[in-house]
């Protein structure tokens, strides 16, 4: 957090009113930088995960800009587009402008795949101010002739990483092309590839560099803690952990999708509400699964880092990783999910002897060892070759913050 105030940046007093009511007090560094140079229509390359405030980030300058110059939009148009590399992550989007943007009279409308399309025709027929979309339905769309882009004077890419990751990157090319030259972009990524280097080059001018390193915004305020455990003994750790009313809102990582689905069934049967979420769900399905988390007629969420991925819900208590990612970077955006915006976090990792190396690549990127859960339960649900011989007397707790023996197991 910063000591500047919305005010300071220049931020509009309809915005200023709504951001009160959502309890936004101070910006996050990301917006104390950012919104002043998009303000002042600068094009911005942002290297930020979700969870750093990103969004309004990006919105509240839209808006504003937006709402400053009042202008007609032709059928199908749209003043500003906003692409998105999930449905999730889109909506996500919408209800951000929706809520910011409540006292301004600006239509703003979502057009994602894996849902009929008439009703996206019809929301665009009039033309919206802002548009947000994932690419391939828009593409589809334009293709149509039922959106067109050419008023379109701002363009957001919104995590590019996973855009590319996903392979739209010839749709996004397209759909960009679309797009007058002279425009407003903004390109948001939480890593910076090649790729991504080549895109953001292609489709910003001249632009301001923000970074915001996942270190500095939440790896920080995650307390971290790891389980050496054997695989066939993680569930029964799992379930005893989420016994503890403590662990009130959860999301537990997986793998793999048929990982998602085997957990959250022994998750479910062991009389816990829970729910999964993975790409092989219908988009009515992942719908109905996230909101039953968000009410919180689920305690827990399983899921993968793809479907999680820009999943933004309030007041997680722990994240779980019942299994560890073998890239780091996915790690920090998983842990990410708890301690957003300023709030403290607990993640929680399960490490059999395959994902040794895995947690040496995560403690290098993060720069931060776990602590090493001295529990007392998960030592006893854990009694295995990860766990070495107690030697001594000696309390677990101290020989397994050595490193040594961590390795040797
Ligand atoms: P984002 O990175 O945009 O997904 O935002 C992460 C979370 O932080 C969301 O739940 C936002 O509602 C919240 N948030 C964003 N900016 C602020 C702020 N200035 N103060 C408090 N919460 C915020």
């Amino acid at each position: 957090m910063t000591n500047t105030t919305f005010a300071d940046l220049g931020v509009a007093e309809p915005l200023q009113r709504a951001l009160q009511a959502e309890n936004y007090h101070t910006p996050t560094p990301i917006q104390a930088r950012a919104i002043p140079l998009l303000l002042d229509g600068k094009d911005l390359l942002g290297i930020a995960q979700t969870g750093t405030g990103k969004t309004a980030a990006f919105a509240l300058p839209i808006l504003q800009q937006l709402a400053d110059r009042p202008d007609r939009v032709g059928r199908g148009g749209a003043r500003a587009l906003i692409l998105a590399p999930t449905r999730e992550l889109a909506i996500q989007i919408g209800e951000a402008i929706k809520v910011y943007g409540r006292h301004y009279h600006l239509r703003h409308t979502v057009i994602v795949g894996g849902i009929g399309q008439q009703p996206q025709v019809r929301a665009m027929s009039r033309g919206v101010d802002i548009l947000v979309a994932t690419p391939g339905r828009l593409l589809d769309l334009i293709n149509q002739g039922h959106v067109r882009l050419k008023a379109a004077s701002i363009l957001v890419l919104d995590e590019a990483d996973r855009m590319l990751d996903m392979g739209f990157i010839r749709d996004v090319r397209k759909i960009v092309a679309a797009l007058p030259r002279e425009r407003q972009s903004l390109l948001f990524s939480a890593t910076m590839p090649a790729d991504v280097a080549r895109l953001a080059a292609e489709i910003l001018r001249d632009p301001v560099r923000i970074e915001i390193s996942p270190k500095t915004v939440t790896v920080d305020k995650v307390e971290q803690h790891v389980y050496f455990v054997d695989a066939a003994r993680k569930r029964a750790l799992l379930i005893d952990l989420l016994r503890d009313p403590a662990l009130a809102r959860v999301i537990v990582f997986t793998r793999t999708k048929h990982g998602a689905n085997r957990v959250s069934e022994q998750v479910d049967k062991a009389g816990i509400s829970t729910e999964a979420l993975h790409g092989n769900k219908s988009q009515g399905a992942r719908q109905r699964a996230l909101a039953r988390f968000r009410a919180g007629q689920a305690r827990v969420l399983v899921a993968t880092d793809i479907a999680a991925r820009g999943i933004d819900v309030d007041g997680i208590t722990h994240v779980i990783n019942f299994e560890l990612p073998n890239e780091p970077e996915s790690y920090v955006h998983r842990i990410g999910r708890t301690a957003r915006a300023g709030a403290a976090g607990i993640a929680l990792s399960f490490c059999d002897s395959s994902e040794r190396s895995h947690l040496r690549g995560i403690e290098r990127l993060t720069k931060r060892p776990m602590t090493v859960a001295g529990d007392k339960r998960a030592q006893d649900l854990a009694p295995s070759a990860d766990r070495a011989a107690p030697r001594n007397g000696q309390p677990q707790r101290k020989r397994f913050r050595n490193g040594r023996s961590r390795r040797a197991a």
